[in-house]
C-alpha cells in the first residue's frame, strides 16, 4: 500500500525556506506581527516586533559603526557588496520563492527580484572603485579646485511591500559603498524576505574579517516605527519607498530637520499608442506592464492613450488578453497573475470600478475570481475601464490591476492628457514614426522620471536612474550617478603658490 504524500502547508513551505536561508529561529516566533501570504491569506509566521527603544539604541549603533565604515577604503567597502552579491547568487532560488510566498508575485517575478539585487551589488562593487570628483580651473595662479565625496551618516531604508528585497538592495548596496551605514524599516506586509536579506548579509559580512558590526540592521515594524526612523536627529538621509500618502508623513518631517531625502512614491503611468505602432509589439508591452505583478508595481500601466484610427483593432486584441490571462496560485508555472496582497487593495479596487462605472465607464472584468478554493485571498481578473475622460479616479494611483483606456486624435492632446495627473513616474509610447517618439522624450512630451519608446512603463534595469517627478516624489535610485545622494560634496580649493590671491579681484591687504 502506498501512503498519500501530503503537499506541505505554506507555512511549513515557509518555515523551510527560511531556514534554508539561515534566519535564527527566535525572529520568526513569539510575536504579534503577523506575516502572511497573500495566496490563501493564512498566517505564516508571527514574530516579535522591534520596540522604538530598541529602534532608537540599533540607530545608534549604526551611527557609531558609521565612525569606523567612513574610513575603510571604498574599493574594500565594495568587497562587501560583491560577496552580498554572490551569496545572493547562491541563494536566488530559495528567496525568490520566499518573495513569492510572502508577496504574492508569480515565481520568475520572485527569482527577478532577486536577480535585480545581484545587478546592483555588481554594479555597485565596480562603483566603489570609479567613486570620483571633478578638477575644475581656479580663476587664480596657483591654485586647484576639486570636489570630494564623503560618506553622509546612518542612511534608513523604508520600503513597501511590492519589492520586498530589491529596494533595500538598489539602496544599500550604494551606501554601504559609499561609506555609509543603514538600518532598514521594511513593510510590515513582508517582514520574513526582510529577515531573509539581513540573514544573507550577515554571511557575507562574515565571510570578511574585521568588519565593523552593524553596517546594516533590519526593523520590524509599522508606520511609526518608520517614523522613529525619520525622526531619528542619527540619520542623515532617509530613502522611503511607499505611498504618496506616506510620501507627505515622511518628507516635511525630514525637511523640518534638513536631514536628506530620497522619495519614491505613487506612479499613475500611461502608454501613449499612435497610428504607426506596431499593434503586436504593444500590445505584449501593454499586457506586461498592466497585468504583471497584479498590478501592484509602482510602474504599473494604469493610462493606455489609444489613437481613434487604431482604438478599434487593439481594443478587441487587448479584451482578448485580459479575458483568457491565467490568473492563480503564483508558484504555479503557468500563471501570470497572481494574488492581491490583501482585502484592503481588494475594496480599493472594486471601490474605484463602482465610481468609475457611475461616471459612465464601460468596465471589462475587475470580478473576483477563485473566492471558492481561496475564501481569505483575493484574486481578480485584471479591468479594463473604457472612459471618455480622466475623471478623480483615473488621475489616482489605485494599486491594482485597472488600465484606463481613452480615445485621442492629436499628440499634442495626448501629451497633455498623459501629463495631466499629479504623478509623474514611468511612460510609454509606441510609435515608428521617429517625429512622435522625439517629441515624447522631448522637454515638451512626458514629464516623468523614465520614458520610454517601443517598451512598456514597467520593468526597468538598474543601469539607470530610478524615480519620478510631482507626486512620485522626485528621488532617485538605483544606477547612473544615483551614488551622490548618499555622498556629500566637499567643493576644496588648494593654494600651491606663495601668494594669497583673492577671488572677483577683491583686496585686502593688511600691510
Ligand atoms: P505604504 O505607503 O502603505 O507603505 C510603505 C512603507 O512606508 C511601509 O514600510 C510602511 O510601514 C511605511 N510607512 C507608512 N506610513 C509611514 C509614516 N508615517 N512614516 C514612516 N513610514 C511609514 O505603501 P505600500 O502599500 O507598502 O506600497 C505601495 C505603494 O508604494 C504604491 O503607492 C506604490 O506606487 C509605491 N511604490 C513606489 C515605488 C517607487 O519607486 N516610486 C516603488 C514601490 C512602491
Amino acid at each position: 500500500m502506498t501512503l498519500p504524500t501530503l503537499e506541505p502547508t505554506l507555512a511549513q513551505q515557509t518555515s523551510s525556506l527560511l531556514q534554508t536561508l539561515g534566519v535564527p529561529a527566535h525572529r520568526i516566533s513569539g510575536g504579534n506581527l503577523r506575516a502572511r501570504t497573500p495566496i490563501t491569506g493564512e498566517v505564516l509566521a508571527e514574530l516579535p516586533v522591534t520596540t522604538r527603544s530598541a529602534a532608537e539604541a540599533a540607530i545608534e549603533r549604526a551611527h557609531q559603526a558609521f565612525f569606523a565604515w567612513r574610513t575603510v577604503p571604498a574599493p574594500r567597502r565594495g568587497e562587501l557588496v560583491r560577496l552580498l552579491g554572490e551569496e545572493l547568487r547562491a541563494n536566488l532560488d530559495p528567496l525568490g520563492r520566499l518573495v513569492t510566498l510572502e508577496a504574492g508575485k508569480i515565481l520568475s517575478e520572485g527569482r527577478g527580484e532577486v536577480q535585480e539585487m545581484i545587478d546592483i551589488c555588481v554594479f555597485a562593487a565596480g562603483l566603489s572603485r570609479g567613486i570620483g570628483g571633478l578638477t575644475l580651473p581656479s580663476e587664480r595662479p596657483s591654485h586647484r579646485m576639486m570636489e570630494t565625496w564623503h560618506p553622509l551618516g546612518v542612511t534608513g531604508v523604508i520600503s513597501a511591500f511590492n519589492f520586498p528585497v530589491a529596494v533595500w538592495a538598489w539602496n544599500a548596496a550604494l551606501a554601504l559603498v559609499c561609506g555609509n551605514t543603514v538600518v532598514w524599516k521594511p513593510s510590515e506586509k513582508t517582514p520574513l524576505t526582510a529577515l531573509a536579506v539581513q540573514a544573507i548579509f550577515e554571511r557575507a559580512a562574515a565571510r570578511l574579517p574585521d568588519l565593523p558590526a552593524d553596517l546594516s540592521t533590519v526593523l520590524l515594524g509599522g508606520g511609526a516605527l518608520g517614523e522613529a526612523v525619520v525622526d531619528h536627529p542619527r540619520v542623515a538621509l532617509v530613502s522611503a519607498t511607499g505611498s504618496t500618502r506616506m510620501g507627505r508623513a515622511v518628507g516635511p518631517r525630514l525637511a523640518a530637520r534638513f536631514a536628506r531625502s530620497i522619495l519614491e512614491l505613487g506612479g499613475n503611468n500611461a502608454a501613449i499608442v499612435t497610428p504607426t505602432a506596431d499593434l503586436h509589439l504593444a500590445l505584449r508591452g501593454i499586457a506586461f506592464a498592466a497585468m504583471g505583478t497584479a498590478g501592484q508595481r509602482c510602474t504599473t500601466l494604469r493610462r493606455l492613450l489609444v489613437h481613434d484610427t487604431v482604438y478599434d483593432t487593439l481594443l478587441p486584441q487587448l479584451k482578448r488578453v485580459y479575458a483568457s490571462v491565467a490568473i492563480g496560485d503564483p508558484r504555479l508555472p503557468g500563471t501570470l497573475v497572481g494574488p492581491l496582497i490583501d482585502r484592503a487593495a481588494f475594496d480599493a479596487m472594486q471601490g474605484t470600478l463602482d465610481r468609475v462605472r457611475a461616471a459612465g465607464a464601460q468596465v471589462t472584468g475587475g470580478e473576483r475570481v477563485l473566492a471558492k478554493e481561496h475564501p481569505e485571498a483575493f484574486y481578480v481578473r485584471p479591468a479594463l475601464v473604457e472612459i471618455a475622460f480622466q475623471t478623480e479616479d483615473v488621475q489616482r494611483e489605485t494599486f491594482a490591476p485597472i488600465l484606463s483606456v481613452l480615445r485621442y486624435t492629436d499628440l499634442r492632446d495626448a501629451i497633455a492628457l498623459h501629463n495631466d495627473v499629479p504623478q509623474g513616474l514611468s511612460s510609454a509610447i509606441f510609435t515608428n514614426d521617429l517625429r512622435e517618439a522625439e517629441r515624447f522624450l522631448s522637454a515638451e512630451g512626458s514629464d516623468c522620471g523614465i520614458a520610454n519608446v517601443n517598451i512598456g512603463t514597467s520593468g526597468a534595469e538598474i543601469g539607470g536612474a530610478f524615480g519620478g517627478e510631482k507626486e512620485t516624489g522626485g528621488g532617485r535610485e538605483s544606477g547612473s550617478d544615483v551614488w551622490k545622494s548618499y555622498m556629500r560634496r566637499a567643493t576644496n580649493t588648494i593654494n600651491y603658490g606663495t601668494e594669497l590671491p583673492l577671488a572677483q579681484g577683491v583686496s585686502f591687504d593688511i600691510d
